[in-house]
């Protein structure tokens, strides 16, 4: 059986991932800030066994200057796709056909998704989709893919375009033509076959990566660059703005002809952010927000369920009922310690934790869902920017308070490469997940374990990052301003239940996996050092005094004592 692959390719923050979800019916990640795919994800269409789709990381145009514009169209170059569903925004359609302008010179067939058709009919705005389709000569089905209207019928549509004609490409004015015929002639036959317009295009704006994908010698590149020269010159404008203004002049006059903006002025969004994002108001209102999250997580329901989970659950019900359990079942007693104190002891401490940041995790994703995150970016890059960041960092950093190994992947959106290391370097500084209950363990034997010990250790790790930054800023490697912030807010919306539980459990699992994995382990063996120790000459259960750990304790309680430590055994 022939297998069909279409790639779903459009802006970042169009709904593609959502799209793929609904088409596959997998579970891939959805956030409402740009970026957030950052590897292509493949599914079976539901319903159509030989039918392929993929989800490309969201790109506005497809030059090679970002991660995710190279992996997207090295995708489209290099895979054999047979087609291609290009989802468009809407509410942000001029904005959005600019790459289409661009796909559309790739060569495949290609099906328009009209998405987030729920928010340009909410906006009133009108769109002449039947038109709009007859000047770009290709099929446009209208669809909301977080409602999951249209979905099923702009897949049928993208298949049935599979192996037809190329879509009709944008003429440009008549000297770019001339360049792009003469730029053809150059190139002779390293630019045959499927994506030739787009490659001519390419040469044209000297993608120095493109001339050497293709092997073009050094004087045919030399010729090519002739070309282009006496084209700037007669147009007095240099390549690439000269094929941007085009592209964007096309858009405007379908624009005119085919699409009606039901309102101007300030839509809800933008009153909402003249708040939120004012200049005065925007870091006050964020440390509130925050302060509420960790109050209401920290100090009033976790508390409540932490302290069920952890002395009622474990400590009355679980480990008595284990014990009781084990013993009627005569086992040897070391193996009644193990399970009973070593592994259920352990574990529970940090299974305890799991309810309290759940709540954590389930506003974050609340936050993260309705867009109020991608505003904390901006919020943040005027402060980043004096420890010499970008405020792009918050998100990785935001995420890895949860895991470090999602919040390093997610600072791949961040385009410039010294900004993208020096995040890389420090956000697994904030404490995730995992190392909360053992910072607490800790400060609760030093300090004492007051409420607001795990808000101060979050201030401690964003306050080690920024250190590490400054220090790091000092070096070679790392000097130099970071690129100015170019993000596109999305609009907000009230985030689908299903997405914002489907981030809480994904966070609280891998949590609870580890608790699984590491901190099994880490309990074990823990057990094991507090349990035995050498008695008589072999090893063998003996007192905690005489343990192994004691030995250890002993040992290190010279670097302890100033903390007010005598020995291990105090703890
Ligand atoms: P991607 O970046 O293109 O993969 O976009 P996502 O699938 O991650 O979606 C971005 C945001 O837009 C999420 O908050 C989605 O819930 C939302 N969204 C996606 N499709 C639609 C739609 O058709 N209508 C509306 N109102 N929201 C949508
Ligand atoms: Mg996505």
């Amino acid at each position: 059986m022939k297998q069909i692959k279409i790639a779903l390719i459009g802006n970042p923050n169009c709904g593609k991932t959502t799209m793929f979800n609904d088409l596959t019916g997998s579970n891939q990640y959805v956030g409402n800030w740009p970026g957030v795919t950052v590897e292509k994800k493949e599914g079976g269409l539901k319903g159509h066994d030989d039918v392929i789709i993929t989800d490309l990381p969201g790109i506005y145009s497809l030059s090679p200057y970002t991660l995710e514009e190279v992996v997207s169209r090295n995708y489209l170059l290099q895979n054999d796709v047979d087609g291609v569903l290009n989802l468009v925004d809407g509410s942000n359609i001029e904005r959005n056909l600019y790459l289409t302008t661009q796909v559309m010179e790739m060569g495949y067939p290609v099906t328009i998704a009209l998405n987030m058709i729920d928010i340009v009919r909410k906006n009133g705005d009108k769109i002449d989709t039947a038109k709009l389709a007859v000047e770009l000569g290709c099929e446009i089905v209208e669809t909301s893919a977080l409602q999951g209207e249209g979905t099923g019928e702009a897949a049928e549509k993208a298949i049935k375009a599979v192996g037809g004609a190329a879509p009709k490409y944008m003429r440009f004015c008549s000297e770019v033509e001339g360049a792009l015929t003469a730029i053809a002639r150059e190139a002779g036959n390293k630019v045959h076959g499927m994506s030739e317009r787009w490659l001519l295009v390419k040469l044209f704006e000297r993608d120095k990566k493109i001339a050497d994908a293709l092997g073009l010698s050094e004087g045919e590149q030399a010729k090519i660059e002739e070309i282009v020269a006496a084209c700037e010159e007669a147009l007095d404008d240099d390549a690439e703005s000269i094929i941007t203004n085009e592209r964007y002049n096309y858009i405007g006059e379908l624009m005119s002809n085919a699409v009606v903006k039901g309102h101007t002025g300030l839509t809800i969004s933008d009153k909402i952010d003249s708040i939120v994002t004012n200049r005065f108001l925007a870091l006050p209102i964020f440390a509130i927000i925050m302060f509420l999250v960790y109050y209401i997580a920290v100090e009033t329901i976790g508390t409540v369920v932490t302290d069920f989970t952890n002395d009622t659950l474990f400590g009355e019900w679980i480990q008595p009922w284990v014990q009781e359990h084990m013993e009627a079942a005569e086992c040897e007693d070391w193996l009644v310690s193990l399970v009973v104190d070593g592994i259920i002891g352990g574990i529970g401490a940090p299974i305890g934790f799991a309810p309290q940041m759940a709540i954590v995790f389930l506003l974050l994703s609340f936050l993260e869902d309705c867009g109020y995150m991608a505003r904390v970016a901006f919020i943040m890059d005027r402060f980043f920017r004096q420890f010499g960041m970008s405020g792009k960092s918050f998100i990785p950093l935001l995420i890895s308070a949860g895991c470090g190994v999602p919040g390093i992947m997610a600072s791949r959106t961040i385009e410039n490469e010294t900004d993208r290391r020096l995040t890389i370097m420090t956000t697994t500084f904030i404490p995730c997940g995992a190392k909360l209950p053992v910072i607490a363990l800790l400060s609760g034997a030093i300090m004492g374990g007051d409420w607001y010990m795990a808000p101060i250790m979050y201030f401690v790790g964003f306050f080690a990052v920024i250190t590490a930054c400054i220090i790091l800023k000092k070096t070679e490697l790392f000097a130099g301003d970071p690129a100015p912030f170019v993000m596109e807010l999305p609009p907000y919306h009230l985030p689908a239940a299903k997405n914002v539980l489907l981030h809480t459990w994904e966070r609280v699992a891998g949590f609870l996996k580890k608790a699984g994995t590491i901190i099994f382990l880490c309990c074990v063996v823990m057990w094991f050092l507090a349990s035995f120790g050498i008695d008589e000459g072999s090893v063998a259960m003996v007192d905690t005094e005489k343990s192994f750990v004691a030995y250890i304790g002993n040992g290190l309680a010279p670097i302890f004592a100033p903390l007010g430590f005598d020995s291990w055994q105090a703890v």
